[in-house]
């Protein structure tokens, strides 16, 4: 339809840690969005934009698939996702429009207190619980390391508690919730920030029109806050 050609579509987070974020940004380039945030799909009131508001690992998908033009999302969850659909032969083409200055993590190893370590070799033959196993088996690969890997979509950090696994490998901030499971960290796999990412294909000329407004304004709002 007309719409579909004529409004610049957006995937965002729908509640979790980008969202707050991702809406002041937002908010801070003039983008004036009402409905709340248990709407699917808000309409910009004063641009023709449209926020589509899902959980964060179905982004990269929405922007691949093409159902989406641009789409907000971690690059942990980015490069994880790729993997997984490279292997699921699904289309894993997009171009990274910007980096944002926000959603900083990093994906660490974290093993019991009392487990003696030294490298990530120490790892060889564990059984490591994880919401990310194309990452960690990208990294553990590249040092010649063998483990099993426990696919756990939450709660990871528990695994090595209840005998699930030997150490896990998580998204870390504080690590406070290593602390409070007994758990250390040990090494950084990978270090992630938010990422604004499209579609690879060109736009209809209407939605880059609007790309080409709002780019420089997220830009600008960005360099403001450095
Ligand atoms: P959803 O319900 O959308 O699937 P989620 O629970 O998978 O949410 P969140 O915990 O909200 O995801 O994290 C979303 C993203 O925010 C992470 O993938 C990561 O890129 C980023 N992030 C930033 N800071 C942190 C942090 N301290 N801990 C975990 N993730 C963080
Ligand atoms: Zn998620």
């Amino acid at each position: 339809t007309c719409d579909t050609q004529k409004r610049l579509r957006i995937a965002i987070q729908k509640s979790g840690r980008l969202t707050d974020d991702t809406e002041k940004l937002f908010k801070n380039c003039g983008i004036k969005i009402n409905e709340s945030r248990d709407h699917l799909l808000a309409h910009a009131e004063n641009l023709p934009i449209d926020i589509l508001r899902v959980r964060d690992d179905d982004i990269p998908g929405l922007v691949m698939d093409h159902v989406v033009d641009w789409g907000i999302v971690g690059q942990n969850v980015l490069e994880e996702t790729t993997m997984q659909r490279e292997v699921d032969g699904l289309p894993v083409a997009y171009k990274e429009v910007m980096k944002l200055n926000y959603g900083d993590c990093r994906l660490s190893v974290a093993v019991p207190n009392e487990m003696e370590y030294k490298s990530l070799k120490d790892l060889e033959g564990f059984k490591i619980a994880t919401t990310y196993p194309f990452l960690l088996k990208r990294k553990l690969k590249e040092m010649g390391v063998s483990f099993k890997s426990v696919l756990l979509t939450g709660s990871v950090e528990v695994a090595p508690r209840a005998g699930l696994a030997d150490a896990i490998c998580d998204l870390v901030c504080t690590g406070a919730t290593l602390h409070a499971n007994g758990l250390k960290e040990v090494d950084v796999i990978y270090e992630s920030k938010a990422v604004l990412i499209g579609r690879d294909q060109e736009l209809f000329p209407e939605k880059q029109a609007i790309a080409d407004l709002i780019i420089p304004r997220l830009k600008g709002v960005m360099a403001a806050r450095e």
